[in-house]
């Protein structure tokens, strides 16, 4: 039932984001929900004996974001990282600006994506072909981290090579104030 429950749920919001009724915007740090979305996942990380690296960058400058989007972005790349990197893996957050935007990594050491499946994972439903059976999603993940980052004027792509680990990067606009 929690999975039909969450397979709607993803639906819908997929629905309203390619709609275009994600329109809600505040200005908002984006270190502060990693660290808020690293403290939720802080009981999955640690059963799974998890190393986190995560070093906040100072005077990182905000963005104009949907902060519950941010969140379920966050959730879904962490939430992946996790789930796919064997137990005692390594997850790393960065996040850092340059030349007016703000560019976030999440990297981890697990099994990679196969060459063949990286165009394709942004895609609805697209689950890798190595994905072991145990490990449980709908495939609906990335596409709905992608029309996030995409309704947030964003750019994602990943880079991954099997058996060494998957990095994510996702690129958003600065939001610079107009005062300064
Ligand atoms: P799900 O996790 O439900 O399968 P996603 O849309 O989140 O769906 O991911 C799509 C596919 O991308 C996954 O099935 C998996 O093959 C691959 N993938 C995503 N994140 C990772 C990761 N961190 N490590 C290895 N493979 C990944």
């Amino acid at each position: 039932i929690k999975d039909i429950t969450t397979l709607v749920n993803d639906l819908l919001d997929l629905g309203r984001l390619e709609a275009g009724f994600d329109t809600r915007r505040e200005i908002v740090q984006l270190e502060n929900i990693i660290g808020y979305t690293l403290d939720v996942l802080g009981g999955q990380i640690s059963s799974r004996g998890m190393i986190v690296r995560f070093a906040p960058s100072p005077n990182l400058p905000p963005l104009k974001a949907n902060p519950l989007r941010l969140r379920q972005m966050l959730d879904n790349l962490i939430g992946n990282a996790i789930k796919y990197t064997p137990p005692g893996g390594e997850l790393k957050v960065r996040v850092h600006a340059e030349g007016g935007q703000i560019i976030l990594q999440v990297s981890d050491n697990g099994p990679g994506i196969p060459p063949v499946d990286q165009p394709r994972i942004f895609e609805k439903f697209f689950r890798g072909e190595n994905v072991p059976d145990n490990v449980p999603g709908s495939g609906l993940g990335l596409s709905i981290v992608k029309s996030i980052v995409e309704s947030h004027q964003g750019r994602i792509w990943v880079e991954s090579t099997l058996e060494q680990g998957s990095t994510f990067f996702v690129v958003l606009p600065a939001y610079l104030s107009p005062t300064s």
